[in-house]
């Protein structure tokens, strides 16, 4: 499989190389080069199959060569190792819970499937590496600057900045990942104590930096150590731009037609959305044949791709802070990818997908009427995909579907006043709330540059 940039002005990689750069050399996202759709046959007989065979199906043409298929049905059975039910709400309304990995959100699926493939690439190279390390012993003292050769001496660093849900799910998902070290950025007093505690308990490769900030200059310095030709490191990022992060969420909408299609209903999905990397990969399941009749990309008063759908302007703006979020971004990264599935025609877009925005007192009305009809605790993201639902409407044939993309413990004070109960501590997070917490404070721009070339 060859993976093209979309700003069409960086060579066709492979996916190890797309998912070793991150972004194209461009500044462009990878898009796979060909999307061939499963055999109806497959497709029908869904039933036959368990979750980690549907999911190596479905990732299968998007490896290609790149890792061998025995170890790429290792790594989905490793990446899937937790269910992914479909709890009723009402007689038409289903919510998919993608929150039962290890830090309790989404992203533990695209994060634990990008660390085993990095950690597939870099002991492939590691192992190289030692049949040439005399030659590269001399580079390095012939040439003391930092070139390609004496970067690889080090391990691959993945450098992320998080609000919050990324870092935890990041750090997770990496732990003990042989030759990738990785540096998480924090702004401090930003996140809550839960987040906190999974991104500065564990140690080993995983090391918390404390930014004196917001999350704003944490992206920022990262954005800037992208850049610096002095960075004594290979750097690579590990957010939803990355393909193998964002490719293996088209799992779930397979898992979830496995479990509703006898009810013989046609599926209308609703994805709380931020960067649009989950709803992308819905889209993409779609085009490998599963029928879904529509998306909705349901999205708090961060509303750059609503208005879009009503005046086709794309007009990016600095993000506002809500309840939801993990979806505060004023210019969705992958909202790109979707245009190009789409050959931008918004007709033929605007036929498969619609976007709504709700506001932080919608939301917390919708935690409240959901509670009321099935006591159900949901928390404020699948809110927001919940009210998608109710403003798209469903018809007499359709069954909906809302993304649950993390428990509710995860924003406790919002959910707990909301609905005046209390939310249970799972075990997965009563674990990390007795670690001691490391982080190491930085202030500037300088001191992360220091850490990474220490
Ligand atoms: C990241 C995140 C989202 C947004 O997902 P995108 O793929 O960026 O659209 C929604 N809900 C939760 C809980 C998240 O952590």
């Amino acid at each position: 499989m060859n993976y093209y940039s979309l700003h069409k002005k960086a060579p066709n990689v492979t996916f190890k190389d797309a998912v070793v750069n991150g972004l194209a050399p461009d500044r462009g996202l990878y898009f796979p080069g060909n999307i061939t759709p499963l055999s109806n046959h497959f497709i029908k007989n869904i039933d036959e199959y368990s979750n980690h065979e549907i999911a190596f199906k479905v990732i299968e043409q998007f490896v290609g060569n790149d890792i061998s298929k025995e170890r790429l049905q290792e790594i989905v059975s490793e990446t899937l190792s937790f269910d992914f039910p479909v709890v009723a709400i009402d007689e038409n309304i289903g919510t998919l819970e993608l929150f039962h990995g290890p830090t309790m959100a989404f992203k533990d699926v695209g994060a634990r499937f990008m660390a085993r493939c990095l950690g597939e690439f870099t002991s492939t190279t590691l192992s190289n590496r030692t049949s040439t390390l005399s030659a590269d012993r001399q580079d390095t003292l012939s040439n003391r600057t930092s070139d390609a050769t004496t970067k690889k001496q080090k391990n691959l660093t993945v450098l992320v900045a998080t609000s919050g849900d990324t870092g935890g799910a990041v750090a997770d998902g990496f732990l003990g990942v042989q030759g990738v070290d990785v540096v998480i950025l924090y702004p401090s007093g930003k996140v809550s104590d839960i987040q906190e505690k999974q991104l500065t308990t564990l140690g080993k490769n995983i090391t918390a930096l404390e930014v004196d900030g917001v999350f704003d200059d944490c992206q920022e310095m990262v954005k800037t150590a992208f850049l610096d030709a002095e960075i004594d490191r290979t750097l690579t990022s590990a957010n939803s731009i990355n393909i193998a992060r964002w490719l293996p969420q088209m799992f779930y909408f397979f898992f979830a037609y496995k479990l509703l299609h006898k009810q013989h209903k046609e599926l209308v999905f609703s994805v709380p959305s931020g960067n649009f990397g989950n709803i992308c990969a819905g889209l993409m399941a779609q085009k490998l044949g599963l029928p879904i009749k529509h998306f909705v990309a349901a999205t708090n008063v961060n509303d750059t791709v609503p208005n879009f759908m009503v005046n086709g302007n794309y007009n990016p703006k600095p993000s506002k802070a809500t309840i939801s979020n993990a979806m505060d971004v004023g210019n969705p990264s992958n909202f790109i990818r979707i245009q190009e599935i789409f050959n931008n025609d918004l007709v033929s877009l605007k036929s498969a997908f619609s976007s709504y925005s709700f506001t932080d007192d919608e939301t917390r009305d919708a935690l409240s009427k959901i509670y009321q009809k099935s006591t159900y605790i949901a928390d404020p993201h699948g809110a927001v995909g919940y009210l998608g639902l109710k403003k798209h409407g469903l018809k007499e044939n359709e069954y909906g579907v809302f993304l649950e993309t993390a428990h509710p413990v995860k924003f406790l004070e919002i959910v707990e006043d909301t609905l005046g109960v209390s939310v249970a501590i799972p075990t997965q997070i009563k674990s990390v709330l007795n670690k001691e917490k490391k982080s190491i404070k930085i202030t500037s721009y300088q001191d992360l540059k220091a850490f990474l070339n220490r």
